[in-house]
């Protein structure tokens, strides 16, 4: 399955500036694996999304993430700053799927 942290970045000294999968796996445990708006339970083909609860985007902190459905995400509007190509292939992806 595409995924868009390649494994070339993951040993990347600078920290946290991007959503690796370790803290996906922090931020998801601790929502138990939940949408942290809705409830509603991740699919295991589901790509939950992630909100930065400061509101920066660089910060990429497990405690500044909140793991979000598409749906709770699209309502933060956080999906208009970030970079629209991201956007068009993680729902491509979601069509596929
Ligand atoms: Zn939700």
């Amino acid at each position: 399955m595409f995924n868009s942290d390649s494994g070339k970045n993951s040993h990347n000294k600078k920290k946290f500036q991007k959503i690796n999968l370790g803290i996906r796996q922090t931020v998801l445990e601790r929502a138990r694996y939940r949408c942290q708006g809705c409830s509603i339970k991740f699919n295991t083909q589901d790509t939950p999304f992630f909100s930065h609860i400061n509101g920066s985007l660089k910060d990429n902190r497990p405690a500044n993430l909140k793991a979000l459905c598409k749906e709770c995400y699209t309502k933060t509007g956080e999906h208009k700053i970030k970079d629209n190509i991201v956007g068009k292939i993680r729902s491509l992806i979601r069509r596929v799927i």
